[in-house]
């Protein structure tokens, strides 16, 4: 099993990376940010309940985002293959939970791969992203707010990781394939898993 969280700012290539991630060593992906638009795009209550937040570039409060991973964790722990954690967690209270989660379902967290991006490409990213893809965050305002909640409340999980040993800082600049060539390296040196293609 291999359990990895994939770490970083907005616009630091979480998604793109957990693709070629769960594609290549056959994991399964959880993205937090993904479960909740599309419980905004169904209209539900939580949807409604996360838009509040998610318009403004806050984060969901730990309780609730803790209680939907709890309720998803099964179904992704089932077969036994690991789980990418993209967006998740984002504080230190969500850190100690998924520990919890992981040790209740009888495993752990391998590693924590940490995507080192500077702060102008991410708005760049963003911006670009936004322009293509119509994610109503990424706007010039809520960027601004989403850089500013990562600094206080979700960075502070670097130096915990690195406090675990499970921190692997990877360079988020340049190439798809050789940023994702650099995290395969890590995952091996530190778990001896290989890419199965
Ligand atoms: P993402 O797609 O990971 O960039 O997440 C988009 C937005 O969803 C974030 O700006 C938060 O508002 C919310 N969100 C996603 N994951 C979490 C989390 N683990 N804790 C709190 N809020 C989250």
């Amino acid at each position: 099993m291999l359990n990895l969280v994939i770490f970083g700012a907005p616009g630091s290539g979480k998604g793109t990376q957990s693709a070629k991630l769960i594609d290549s060593y056959g994991l399964h992906h959880i993205s937090t940010g993904e479960v909740l638009r599309a419980e905004i795009a169904r209209g539900t209550d939580l949807g409604k309940l996360a838009d509040s937040y998610i318009s403004k570039g806050n984060l969901i409060p730990d309780d609730l985002m803790i209680r939907i991973l709890d309720d998803l964790l099964p179904s992704l722990m089932a077969d036994g293959r690991g789980v990418v954690f993209d967006g998740f967690p984002r504080t230190i209270p969500q850190a100690e939970a998924l520990e919890g989660l992981l040790l209740k379902h009888g495993t752990e967290l391998h590693g924590v791969i940490g995507l080192e991006v500077p702060e102008e490409e991410l708005v760049a990213r963003m911006l670009r992203r936004g322009a293509e893809t119509g994610r109503a965050d990424d706007n010039e305002e809520t960027i601004k707010n989403r850089l500013g909640v990562y600094h206080t409340q979700t960075q502070p999980l670097q130096a915990y990781y690195m406090e675990k040993n499970k921190y692997m800082p990877v360079e988020g600049t340049g190439v798809v394939d050789e940023i994702f060539g650099r995290i395969a390296g890590h995952i091996e040196k530190r778990t001896g898993h290989r890419p199965r293609k």
